[in-house]
């Protein structure tokens, strides 16, 4: 990671905005017994590790199918394949997001339409989505940024008597709930189909790429399950033209093993929130920076810890300099990026992501951050708000 290498000067160590190898020291044994039991197997691609992962997730996510494949972003694309989008529809989608979100809209002939998002959380508005709807809409998809759901069920209220899906983007929410009427609900088990990332840096992570798929109903199950291996329910006979977007048996012994522990994960995360924003308190840094908000029935899992501050690109120097890697997710909204300008969108069309593109700061988060890190960065926050001003 470029950015690691900053310039700094100073005698500190590097304080980076995750850390993989303090994670993988937690659990190392365990990962090396389940690498080895593969190895032993020699059987690498799909198999019963990934049928045991299949039937874990399932139990833990409270979605009765999940279907393992390649990569976050295939699962996305699979999803959208599995419910038929194609040339002519619509899907509603946020602006604020990672680049897969939109691709697997365009890239089966189909057309993103970006709604706006909500200051507080970043996630996609209701409102501004039901602006949206036309006769050609045929998916909404919400995306449940940094570990946060959107509010998918108030979505699901204005898609009701319509044949319009809802696709969850869960790629950096694995274990994020949302109560609703007393319930708790699991991101992706609100929508038709959830699609899950386990790129390594994401809060339940592989040592590789992966992603998983999760719908209720049977019947998509049963054709993502085609879909992965290139259409084919007998092999080599090809019912429709698919991908190969196969889990590998390696990296789903690895996802058991760290399944197994993300609930602890999370919670370690969810107290470094916390920390953080007593901190900000402590230092007065409340004129100058905004803690992520926790909304209404959510539980964050702070996957990312994204704050608001004024002179974002200014304090990213000063904390580089300080040895502290920070980070901007996202420095360019979707609806802007050029490789999307055929879809005709320009400035202000969505405000509110285009305000976050300049706000938004990602301050080092990860389950094993040190309470004395914390406080190290809190401090070069404060550091700068106080001497360049
Ligand atoms: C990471 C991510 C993806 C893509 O997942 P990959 O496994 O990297 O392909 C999709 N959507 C969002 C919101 C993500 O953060």
């Amino acid at each position: 990671m470029h950015a690691e290498r900053g310039q700094h000067n100073m005698t500190m160590p590097v304080l980076p905005s995750f850390d993989l190898k303090r994670n993988y020291g937690r659990v190392a044994p365990e990962i090396r017994e389940a690498v080895a039991r593969v190895l032993e197997s020699q059987h690498f691609i799909l198999g019963p590790e990934v049928e045991a992962l299949e039937a874990e997730t399932a139990a833990y996510l409270g979605i009765a199918n999940t279907v393992g494949c390649a990569s976050g972003s295939d699962a996305l694309l699979l999803a959208m394949m599995a419910l038929g989008v194609g040339p002519g529809d619509e899907v509603i989608t946020t602006p604020f997001s990672f680049f897969a979100t939109a691709s697997c809209i365009t890239r089966l002939g189909a057309r993103p339409v970006f709604a706006d998002v909500e200051i507080n959380s970043g996630n996609v508005s209701a409102e501004s989505v039901r602006s949206k709807i036309t006769p050609a809409t045929r998916v909404i998809l919400p995306v449940h940024l940094f570990g946060q759901m959107a509010s998918v069920e108030e979505i699901a209220g204005m898609t009701k008597g319509k044949a319009i899906a809802i696709v969850e983007d869960c790629a950096q929410a694995f274990g994020a709930s949302r109560t609703i009427d007393d319930q708790v609900k699991r991101a992706g088990s609100l929508g038709t189909i959830g699609c899950y990332s386990f790129f390594p840096t994401k809060n339940l992570g592989a040592y590789g790429d992966a992603g998983l798929v999760a719908t209720g109903d049977e019947s998509l199950a049963k054709r993502l399950r085609s879909l992965r291996v290139h259409g084919s329910g007998v092999q080599y006979f090809h019912d429709e033209v698919g991908l190969n977007s196969r889990l590998d048996a390696v990296q789903a012994a690895i996802l058991r093993v760290r399944l197994r522990h993300l609930e602890e994960w999370n919670e370690e995360r969810r107290l470094a929130a916390e920390r953080y924003e007593l901190l900000f308190a402590e230092k007065g840094l409340a004129e100058f920076v905004s803690a992520p908000v926790e909304t209404d029935g959510n539980r964050h899992i702070y996957h990312q810890y994204v704050v608001r501050c004024s002179r974002r690109d200014e304090l990213q120097r000063h904390m580089q300099e300080q040895g502290i890697v920070t980070r901007v997710y996202y420095p360019l909204s979707l609806h802007l990026q050029p490789c999307f300008s055929f879809l005709g969108y320009g400035e202000g069309e969505c405000p509110v992501a285009e305000k976050l593109t300049s706000e938004v700061l990602a301050l080092p988060m990860f389950p094993e951050i040190l309470p004395e890190e914390q406080e190290r960065v809190a401090d070069a926050m404060k550091d700068f708000y106080d001497t360049r001003s």
